[in-house]
């Protein structure tokens, strides 16, 4: 018998994967809410230059993107500077761990330690996360990969604006082509509406296993909301044992 990854998952309990209605098509906004699908608009930053054949370029386009390894993608997005984040960062802070990894944690964007350091989730909701992992045997770096939704620290650490995100995207996407991650855990709305490329409340989208182009996607509440609301703490518990319960049967499957 020849079971689909998405079969196998239902048979364990597991399914179905659940998809976000298709967002609309751009006409059909009244009020664009959703990212955009793949290419960065230009934001602001000046209109891409037609290129003088050596001069280094710093907007790199979806498309160049999705060819670049790791070397090439730290390069690009140490130096991008295709969204107004760009302007108040002092670093661009790609992610961390281990390249190959099963779990794939996304968040936001960096916070101020975060900025400083060059690596996410190392201020107090860092803190929460190393303690979520090690609640489910998991470590920072060991099968872990995690990541951000945009990679240079929004002023006063604000939200990131939809255009951010958009702009942003490529370099997650590709990361997660890099990666192959067995199953993607996205950390409050912003990496949800990313990821699921809709708007999504996370009560309502939690518990359930999601889909990014053929991956699982799990999404419970930020680290930092958490530590403003411990009450739903329980809730993110169950959410860590629904990802646990889920990557045995990924890991089962292969
Ligand atoms: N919050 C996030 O979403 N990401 C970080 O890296 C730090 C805090
Ligand atoms: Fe570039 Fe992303 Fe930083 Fe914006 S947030 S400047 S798109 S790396």
């Amino acid at each position: 018998m020849n079971l689909s990854r998405e079969q196998i998952l239902h048979e364990m309990g597991l399914g179905p994967l659940w998809k976000l209605r298709a967002a609309p098509a751009p006409e059909a906004h009244v009020q664009p809410v959703a990212m955009p699908a793949s290419v960065p608009a230009p934001m602001h930053a000046p209109a891409p230059v037609p290129a003088p054949t050596l001069a280094p370029t710093h907007a790199p386009t979806a498309d160049s993107v999705e060819n670049m390894d790791w070397d090439e993608l730290s390069t690009t997005v140490a130096a991008c500077r295709q969204c107004r984040l760009c302007e108040a960062r002092k670093q661009a802070v790609l992610g961390v761990g281990d390249r190959q990894a099963d779990w794939l944690f996304v968040g936001e964007g960096p916070g101020a330690e975060e900025d400083e350091r060059g690596e996410p989730f190392v201020g107090q909701a860092g803190k929460l996360l190393d303690n979520m992992l090690a609640s489910i045997a998991l470590k920072r770096g060991e099968n872990v990969y995690i990541a951000n939704a945009v990679k240079c620290r929004p002023p006063v650490n604000r939200t990131p604006e939809a255009d951010e995100i958009a702009a942003c995207r490529p370099y997650l996407q590709r990361q997660i082509a890099l990666i192959q991650p067995k199953l993607i855990v996205a950390l409050g709305r912003p990496a949800a509406q990313t990821l699921l490329q809709g708007e999504v409340k996370i009560s309502a989208v939690r518990g359930k296993l999601h889909d990014y182009q053929g991956i699982p996607v799990i999404v419970t509440y930020h680290p930092a909301y958490l530590l403003r609301n411990l009450p739903d703490k329980a809730k993110a518990w169950e959410d860590l044992c629904f990802m646990r319960r889920t990557m045995r049967g990924l890991q089962a499957v292969g």
